[in-house]
């Protein structure tokens, strides 16, 4: 065992980067790469209907723009954990499903999109339902039936427990697994591999000893950590950071072309666009152009606000 740090960034290709995307990018290799850790690019291409190669070649040439450097992955798929993409990464993730499965851990659930919403529950910030188990006592017999008219999608039941954990910028997190998902999909019914559970298989096999990622994904932290510990790996350490929004407090979208990585390309020099972002990291006292590399010996999560950051597009392309 070795106590380096690995990061990683694992941005999914279903468009060009906008921005806050960007901004994780720089995130996560400053995290890493000033405590002398080493970067892994990972491709989350897991919905072939969403993601294409394209976005990927683009995705790498952004971030070279950008001085951000990565020793693993990336479309040369180059390192001892290869395949770095993963949608050639199934196998991998249908051995590790077949170990729940023989624990009894996991049941398929047959509940349309639209039963799971009127179902009443809660939802959580992603806007998916919390599941209240209806499908975890279906008999064989059931279960057989339903499966002639449609696929089911692979649940894992979780226990009525606290996961806690710190992270690097928002502090101490506590979530309870039941009231606060409920069990949670590893498997689509249409047969693609859940995020949750291709994410934690990555993390652990790629060695990613941290996870640095916008804070609208703090939420899965806590069915990830549960997963790691479950499947016998060590969680990683998780950052999340504030996140980049319009002036009208509006999240960025991939649609957004003002925001889009192409666009900003034509207005900023990389020197630039770090600057801003650096600045609007708290991490440089004003928003001066800056490379990369410049901001290694400045970076601190201590001085990462906790707060989203709003960007005033107009004033930011003056
Ligand atoms: N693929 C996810 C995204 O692009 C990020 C996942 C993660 O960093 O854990 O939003």
């Amino acid at each position: 065992m070795t106590d380096k740090t690995v990061g990683r960034f694992a941005p999914t290709p279903s468009g060009r980067m906008h921005l806050g995307n960007l901004f994780c990018a720089l995130t996560s290799w400053l995290s890493a790469r000033s405590r002398g850790g080493s970067y892994i690019l990972r491709i989350e291409d897991l919905d072939p209907l969403r993601c294409f190669r394209e976005y990927s070649e683009l995705m790498e040439e952004d971030l070279k723009w950008l001085g951000l450097d990565w020793d693993e992955g990336g479309l040369a798929d180059i390192g001892p954990s290869k395949p770095y993409s993963q949608c050639d990464r199934s196998d991998i993730y249908e051995q590790i499903l077949e170990t729940l499965r023989q624990k009894g851990l996991l049941y398929l659930c047959f509940c349309s999109r639209s039963e799971l919403h009127a179902a009443n529950a809660p939802h959580l910030s992603d806007g998916s339902p919390i599941y209240g188990g209806k499908c975890r006592n279906l008999t064989e017999a059931e279960i057989k039936e339903k499966l002639k008219k449609r696929g089911g999608a692979t649940r894992l039941i979780v226990p009525d427990e606290d996961v806690t954990f710190t992270d690097m910028c928002y502090g101490e997190q506590t979530q309870n697994l039941v009231t606060h998902c409920g069990d949670f999909i590893l498997r689509r019914s249409d047969g693609v591999f859940a995020y949750q559970l291709a994410v934690v298989v990555d993390d652990a096999l790629m060695g990613v000893t941290e996870v640095v990622r916008g804070r609208d994904l703090l939420d899965s932290s806590f069915r990830q950590i549960y997963l790691h510990r479950l499947l016998g790996f060590e969680p990683p350490q998780f950052g999340h950071h504030p996140l980049i929004l319009a002036d009208d407090g509006r999240r960025l979208s991939k649609r957004d072309k003002d925001t889009d990585v192409g666009f900003l390309r034509t207005r900023f020099t990389p020197e630039q666009l770090l600057g801003q972002l650096g600045f609007a990291a708290g991490q440089i006292d004003r928003p001066e152009p800056i490379t990369a590399k410049e901001l290694l010996s400045c970076f601190s999560w201590d001085k990462m606000p906790r707060n989203d950051i709003k960007i005033d597009a107009a004033k930011f392309f003056d």
